[in-house]
């Protein structure tokens, strides 16, 4: 089973394509990774990023395509360094053979440490910039802070949250509640159904949660999984990399 991804490179591998394929190898898929973006990233955070200019993004999705026996079960966007690839990769995604493949999009706008991951020359809102994407997508998992960015709004409590998600072009979004106080609570919105995933709070974080949620999601929907599971499978699974990663503090 294969679920190509779309992201940058974080040569540490906490994030992006190197997070993406290890999430997929633990859900039982295999990945094509095209990459979107180089970054200069390490202890001390994100220092530099260059976007893969959109032609050769496009070239790297044809060349796994043009003759291969197996085709992706499904389809992932993380970081995509510009505006032009997110217009390259959603026209790709768009077309066939992948228009009907199930998509996620990880909308990813900045790195943990601050640095911008997707620029627009034209200064367009991440909303105008990701749309095209997010009209062909299964899947949109923003977290707080990215559903604000995209509403062009601050969010003051779920029922704003539930509102701008359900603004968004994506047949279902699903909003991360992590980045907010107390107890972490996703909220799944698809139509008028909210569906709450309630988590614990870790003393403490690891880079790279969204990017293997997403991935581990993606891998899920590629083995024929309704989205429910596939994201309660993918929870858990950031649940153990965040304990293994926080070294056992997380009893
Ligand atoms: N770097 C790359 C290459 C990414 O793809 C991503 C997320 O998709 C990030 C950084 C952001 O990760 P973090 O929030 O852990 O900094």
């Amino acid at each position: 089973m294969i679920v190509l991804v779309a992201a940058g490179l974080d040569p540490s591998g906490g994030a992006g394509l190197l997070a993406d394929l290890e999430a997929l190898r633990a859900a039982g898929a295999e990945g094509w990774a095209v990459a979107t973006a180089l970054t200069a990233q390490g202890p001390r955070g994100a220092r530099a990023m260059e976007p893969v200019p959109s032609g050769l993004v496009l070239r790297q999705i044809d060349a796994l395509l043009d003759g291969a026996r197996r085709r992706p079960r499904a389809l992932k966007t993380g970081m995509l360094g510009s505006a032009e690839n997110a217009r390259a990769v959603a026209a790709r995604f768009g077309a066939a053979p992948l228009a009907r493949v199930p998509l996620v999009v990880d909308p990813v706008l900045r790195s943990s440490s601050g640095l911008p991951l997707l620029s627009d020359p034209l200064r367009r809102g991440p909303a105008a910039v990701l749309g095209p994407l997010l009209e062909r997508a299964a899947l949109a998992t923003p977290n707080w802070p990215e559903l604000e960015a995209l509403a062009g709004r601050s969010l003051a409590g779920e029922a704003e949250a539930v509102a701008a998600a359900r603004a968004l072009p994506a047949r279902a979004v699903l909003v991360k509640g992590g980045h907010r106080e107390g107890e972490p609570v996703d909220l799944l919105v698809r139509g008028r159904s909210v569906v709450r995933f309630r988590g614990r709070r870790r003393p403490g974080t690891a880079r790279g949660t969204g990017c293997r949620l997403a991935s581990a999601i993606a891998a899920l929907l590629a083995r024929g999984a309704p989205l429910e599971e596939a994201i309660r499978w993918a929870k858990r699974h950031v649940e153990r990399h965040l304990d293994s990663a926080l070294g056992g503090r997380a009893g």
